[in-house]
Order: C-alpha cells, then structure tokens, then sequence
C-alpha cells in the first residue's frame, strides 16, 4: 500500500504534452458552459506540446497521477499562465498555491516582473481563488479578468541613510493618488523612509512622528505633489484609512501609511506595501510589493 504523500511539481516541455492535455481536458471539461466559450477543449496534443516547448510549463502529480497543470507564456515583462487545470479529485491538495508559488519563483529567476493570468467573470470562485492567492485585477475585456501578482523586491539598508535614500528613490516614481503602505515594529525605520520619501518630493515641514495627530498634510515648496503623513500603527487593527477625516484629497497627493501588520489587505487601493524588518545589528531589510494596476508597467 502506498501511503498519500504530497504532490511534486516539475517544469515540463513537450515531451510531456500527453499529461498536460490529459489535465487540461479534464479540468476543464467540468467547467460550466461559458459564452464566448473557453477554448481550452480544442487544445491538442499537437498544440499541448508546441506551447510547452516554446515557452514550458508546470506539471503536479500525486501519488504519480498528474493532477494539475499550466502552460507558461510571455506577456511582455510578465509570466503568462494559461491553462491553469486542476482536477476535481483533487481539491483540497492545495495544487493551486503550489503551481502560483512555483511560477513565482520561475518568475524571479528569469527576471519577469510578475505572473498573470485571465480568469472568466462567470467563474467567482476562481476569482476568489486567485485573489486569495495574492492576484489583483489587472484590467477586464468583456467577461476575461487580467490578474496580476506582481514580484516583491528586497533590499538591505545598513544605515539610516540609506533607508533615507531609498524614500529618496520612491519619490522618483510617484503619481498623484500614490499610495505607500509602511509595516513593521517601532523603531523599525517608518518615519526614516518616509523623511527621504518627503525630501525627494520636495515638501514643506519636518517629517516626524506625530505624537498627538494621526495625519499630517505636508504641502509641495515647488509646486509639486503634496505628502500626507498618517501614522496609524497605534490606531491598532480596527482602523480603517477611509474612516480617516483627512482634509485633503489622496487622490491628488502621495499617501504614506505606517500602519499595523495585516492592515493593507483592506485596502482595494493600488499600493506599495512596504515592511521594514530589524535585524542583529542596525541593518534593516525591506521588502516592497507592488499590489494593483498602477505598478503593472513599474520595471524593478
Ligand atoms: P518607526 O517609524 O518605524 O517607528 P523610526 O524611523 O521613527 O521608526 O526610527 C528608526 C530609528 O532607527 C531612527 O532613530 C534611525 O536613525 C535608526 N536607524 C538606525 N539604522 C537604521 C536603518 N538602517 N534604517 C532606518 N533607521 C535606522
Ligand atoms: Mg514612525
């Protein structure tokens, strides 16, 4: 007797086409009719096999049966997935996150900025799905959803000037209604980022740690984007960015966060979201995550 272990997962090219299409086939052959209809059906081995030679793909098995799959493509600065297949005996193995998590790190080692893929409106779950898994709406052409799950990007900061530094840099890329999420512990290097971020913008006033205010509007000297300063991390976890009374339109301004761990994800907001960690010393590691359509076209 063979006991159930967990499912592997290999990138495969053509010589596995008979698997795939065999997924694929039965995946979604149990999908609801759809108008205009998934064309998912008419693939072939033929066709299996030259998308997997061409550009590769993902293969899950368990207890060596194949049980999901996908087939990679290029769209420009991102990893294309298509054909995502799970089959319905196994649900519940969790071969969905297993084939996101292997195209991501597919995706880093090709330098891609991210993945994305189109999922059908008719198919809510699916979409849930996705979302679930850290994909954001991308764009929509009629019933196909583009959703995209953009790259985290790290740095190491030794000092506190190049945390600065690096608030420097983000200025550069800023747009009016830009908004930055900042998480991690006091002390962690929030309000240090966001004085270089304040610099770079060119605004009027010291950026500090407001003790008494949760937000502070910052206005341009140079006739520039405003800064909007809200220090919510001891708002705790009910707090909500909306229920806010900020006196200034965020779509016109930069909006940084400092805020509690796990916040963001209310949001519907494109964002950065950005974590400072501390490490032995005073070196800091940041992490920045680009979530929503505004940082579709960000080359990192
Ligand atoms: P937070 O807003 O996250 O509570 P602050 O930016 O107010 O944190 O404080 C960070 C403190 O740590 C500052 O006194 C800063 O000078 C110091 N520091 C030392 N090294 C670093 C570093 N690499 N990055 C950021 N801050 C640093
Ligand atoms: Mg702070």
């Amino acid at each position: 007797m063979s006991a159930s272990v967990e499912p592997t997962i290999s990138e495969v090219d053509g010589s596995r086409a008979a698997e795939v299409l065999a997924v694929i086939h039965e995946a979604f052959g149990d999908r609801p009719p759809l108008d205009p209809p998934a064309t998912a059906l008419d693939e072939t081995l033929d066709s299996v096999r030259e998308a997997l030679d061409a550009h590769g793909g993902l293969l899950v098995e368990h207890d060596g049966r194949p049980v999901g799959s996908l087939l990679f493509e290029l769209r420009g600065r991102m990893l294309g997935l298509r054909r995502v297949g799970v089959l319905g005996s196994a649900r519940g193995l969790g071969v969905a996150a297993r084939l996101t998590a292997e195209a991501m790190r597919i995706a880093t080692e090709r330098h891609f900025g991210g993945i994305e893929l189109e999922a059908r409106v008719e198919l809510p779950r699916t979409v849930a799905m996705w979302r679930h898994f850290g994909f954001v709406e991308a764009g929509r052409n009629g019933n196909r959803l583009t959703m995209l799950k953009l790259l985290p990007v790290r740095r190491v900061l030794p000092t506190a000037e190049d945390t600065r530094a690096f608030g420097g840099w983000l200025a550069t890329l800023m747009r009016a209604g830009d908004m930055v999420i900042l998480t991690g512990d006091l002390g962690a290097g929030k309000t240090t980022l966001t004085q270089g971020l304040g610099e770079g913008l060119g605004v009027r006033g010291d950026v500090t740690s407001p003790t008494f205010v949760i937000a502070r509007v910052h206005p341009s000297l140079r006739g520039g984007l405003p800064l909007v300063h809200v220090d919510a991390y001891r708002l705790g976890d009910t707090a909500e960015l909306d229920d806010l009374d900020l006196d200034t339109d965020i779509e016109e301004a930069v909006t940084v966060v400092e805020w509690g761990e796990g916040l963001a994800e209310t949001l519907a907001h494109s964002r950065l979201e950005i974590s400072l960690e501390r490490g032995d010393d005073d070196v800091r590691t940041l992490t920045l995550t680009p979530v929503g359509p505004r940082w579709r076209e960000l080359v990192f």
